[in-house]
């Protein structure tokens, strides 16, 4: 099944998808630079209390890591279902996605029906 994009709605949408990409890089980097060096200035006195204090503060960075990259994954495998031609189809049933669900959330990978489907799952399971 392969969706009907035109290969210039399949190139804004790579464009589209490539600067949400930098803009989760830029963030992750931004927020890893704050919460590892707060102020590098003030982390003159090295004691015991300083190192309590850094292990939380890595803590922080790795609940920051973890809460983009779903988003940086959802990125990446768009990016990649546009190279090997599959943007644009549910990764459930094969149809098509809606051209104004991918324009609202170009990293949607399922049809809203697949997508309904699938949160109903999983909050069944919860
Ligand atoms: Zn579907």
């Amino acid at each position: 099944m392969t969706a009907s994009l035109s290969l210039s709605e399949v190139a804004s949408f790579k464009n589209e998808l490539q600067r949400l990409l930098e803009q989760l890089q830029t963030e992750v980097g931004e927020e890893l630079e704050q919460q590892v060096h707060p102020d590098i200035n003030q982390s003159t006195v090295h004691d015991t209390g300083d190192d309590a204090e850094a292990s939380v503060e890595l803590m922080l960075s790795v609940e920051t890591l973890a809460r983009h990259s779903d988003e940086v994954a959802e990125c990446l495998a768009a990016l990649k279902r546009i190279e090997t031609g599959d943007f644009g189809c549910c990764t459930d049933c094969g149809e098509e996605i809606e051209l104004s669900r991918l324009k609202a959330c170009p990293t949607a990978s399922r049809c809203i029906r697949c997508q309904s489907v699938h949160e109903t799952g999983l909050q069944q399971s919860a």
